[in-house]
């Protein structure tokens, strides 16, 4: 007679990427999504993944075939279309938005006029990064950060861009993904990194709130936060799957951060992947 219990179910989901929902909890809990398919990863920690790209990509805003996917996900129509795939999200401080010339201004009075927050995080080192409030922990989650300090609070997303510019004369902006993916980051204490670059800056704050008023620009008196992945094992080498190179990769799932998947076989970014339509077996 054969024992049920001991038959490892296997499913397979069909469908297109989404970046992974991550929830903040000891540890952060993980969900993939591919079309309407939703899988815990937690549970699959430690057990084989396997993830085929079918060859196509749907636009995730049109829903259109593309060839080639735009700024994660975006058909070259819809890349050049839409304001959230121009060049001033990703520096908000060259927002063209009252020379006229804003791609849609009733989503940029949407997203861009509305409080911004500018923190700092430590994923794989000490950086700055901005984000609209309504996106943290989010943000940090999907940068495997571990610690993370909300310490401005402005009123736009512009306003944001140059807060950033000026941090960014004295911390970086960028997170190193392979160190993030090794997980031997140190912690920091980021209210004293706080403090310290808000009186080195302060010349330069002080600027800015001459220019969009006293109340534009406020300093947070936030407890920094700190964030736990599941994670049975980081690499000692982080070697990246790449889909466009090779449409199969498969291997035990050994952790999830940010919004990697590490498996024994090598780490694979999936918001790369965003619209991918992929065939998964966990
Ligand atoms: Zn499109």
């Amino acid at each position: 007679m054969t024992d049920v219990s001991l038959i490892e179910s296997v499913t397979l989901l069909q469908g297109c990427l989404s970046k992974m929902a991550i929830e903040p909890g000891a540890p952060a809990r993980y969900t993939l999504r591919a079309g309407e398919h939703r899988r815990d990863l937690n549970a699959v920690l430690g057990k084989p993944l396997s993830l085929e790209w079918t060859g196509a990509i749907a636009c995730t805003h049109c829903g259109r075939a593309t060839k080639k996917s735009f700024a994660q996900g975006h058909c070259y129509p819809c890349f050049k279309k839409l304001a959230q795939c121009d060049t001033c999200i990703m520096k908000p401080e060259l927002c063209h938005f009252f020379a006229g010339t804003c791609r849609e201004p009733a989503w940029g009075e949407r997203h861009c006029f509305q409080p911004h927050v500018v923190y700092l995080a430590n994923a794989s080192g000490l950086k700055v990064g901005i984000t609209r409030a309504t996106q943290v922990p989010t943000r940090w989650l999907d940068q495997g950060a571990v610690q993370a300090l909300p310490i401005l609070r402005v009123e736009t997303r512009q306003q944001s861009g140059f807060v950033e510019v000026l941090f960014k004369e004295e911390v970086s902006d960028r997170t190193n993904w392979r160190a993030m993916l090794k997980g031997d980051t140190v912690a920091l204490d980021l209210a004293a990194e706080r403090d310290r670059l808000l009186a080195r800056l302060e010349g330069g704050l002080a600027n800015l709130r001459e220019r969009f008023g006293d109340d534009a620009i406020q300093v947070l008196d936030d407890s920094p936060v700190a964030f736990d992945y599941p994670v049975l094992e980081y690499p000692t080498k982080v070697a990246s799957h790449n889909l466009d190179k090779t449409p199969r990769i498969s291997g035990t799932l050994l952790g999830l951060k940010g919004q990697y998947l590490i498996l024994d076989s090598g780490v694979i970014n999936l918001r790369k992947y965003t619209g991918y339509e992929v065939k998964v077996s966990v």
